[in-house]
């Protein structure tokens, strides 16, 4: 047997405890604005031709938050303000930190940005009232030219990208950064993407694979054996980095290290459970990346995350499917377990 799969069933034997209890941090997205200044490839939420960009209201907002405060049964909530870009309403963002700043002191923020548009008054205002900050970004200018271009195509305008990106990170503090970069076939070369995100300055990162519809040609399916060989490369690198104190984070290698370890549970998918996303509209949905679907889909979605993954040797780490992935990737998963599967057998054979 393989020292992997010796190693797992080991771990499967001992009684572990899931994070899905009533003190999990619960968590909201508001879906502030539809409006983008990108047009990225793999986005299929807002950026159809067909859809009207609209603006959520503060009255939505309020209600949204009232509604979660009322289901979640806490005062204890962490907001994260999305898009499209939510830059594009910074006015709602203040609107509402203000409201609820002397009514709620329990509620803590955070922006999902692609800091295109980022400038030294927004980042004064984020650091005074202690926001996280995440920066959708997914390479070099060349590669954010080709997965996330600008709505006006005017490419020129990624010449200061670096310079902003920096800005934002001394200013913020890389504690409060964190750099999520879509991994699809043009961005597969990990490990070269962690240096390159390191070099701006990010000292959190998170790697998530692209899981939207209807784009073939970004399916990593096809590539799983460069993936493998990254993954492992990626798992050497960010041991050393974090023993020299450069990088703090980088998902998922160190949540899977620190349920390897023992410091941490094991995640379970928090959608509709510990977390909600509302809409321009404020139509609730049990995640962000699940906005927009029809409620049948997303119904029979759940049932099948629900269904436990105990059959799988991996799921004391892994934690089990994911709703959003099993509703873009019509049920079929198997690209996302692979790649799971890739991160866990890697920190496994570099730890023991
Ligand atoms: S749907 Fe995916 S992203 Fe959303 S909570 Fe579940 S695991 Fe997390
Ligand atoms: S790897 Fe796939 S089957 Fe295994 S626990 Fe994770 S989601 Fe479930």
């Amino acid at each position: 047997m393989k020292k992997t799969d010796l190693f797992l069933q080991e771990l499967n034997n001992k009684p572990l405890a899931n994070s899905l209890n009533g003190s999990a941090r619960k968590r909201i997205w508001l879906n502030v604005t539809e409006k983008c200044n990108q047009a990225c490839i793999y986005c299929s939420a807002f950026c159809d031709k067909n859809i009207n960009m609209k603006d959520m209201s503060f009255l939505v907002a309020k209600k949204s938050i009232e509604n979660a405060l009322k289901e979640f049964g806490t005062n204890q909530l962490h907001i994260c303000f999305f898009g499209g870009e939510p830059l594009c309403n910074f006015d709602l963002i203040k609107k509402v930190v203000k409201y609820y700043r002397y009514i709620n002191k329990n509620i803590t923020y955070s922006v999902s940005t692609n800091a295109l548009i980022i400038n030294s008054t927004h980042l004064k205002y984020f650091k005074k009232n202690n926001f996280f900050v995440q920066v959708s970004i997914d390479g070099s200018p060349d590669i954010q030219k080709k997965q996330r271009p600008y709505i006006s195509g005017y490419e020129k305008e990624f010449s200061n990208y670096e310079k902003n990106v920096k800005f934002l990170i001394k200013k913020m503090g890389a504690e409060n950064v964190v750099a999520r970069a879509t991994i699809t076939s043009n961005n597969i070369y990990l490990s070269g993407l962690f240096d390159y995100l390191l070099q701006l300055g990010f000292k959190k990162i998170h790697f998530d694979p692209n899981i939207s519809r209807g784009h073939d040609e970004l399916d990593l399916g096809r590539y799983l054996g460069v993936l493998k060989k990254e993954i492992n490369s990626l798992v050497n690198k960010y041991y050393i980095n974090y023993k020299n104190n450069k990088i703090i984070s980088l998902k998922p290698i160190s949540t899977y290290h620190d349920i390897l370890t023992g410091k941490a549970q094991v995640n379970k998918c928090e959608a509709g459970i510990n977390r909600f996303c509302y809409d321009v509209n404020g139509k609730k949905f049990p995640c962000h990346m699940v906005v927009g679907l029809p409620g049948a889909e997303i119904n029979e979605a759940v049932k099948i995350r629900n269904k436990s993954c105990d059959h799988c040797l991996y799921h004391n780490v892994c934690g089990g499917k994911c709703l959003g992935e099993i509703c873009y990737n019509k049920k079929d998963i198997k690209v996302h377990c692979a790649i799971n599967q890739m991160y866990i057998n890697a920190l496994i054979n570099n730890l023991f």
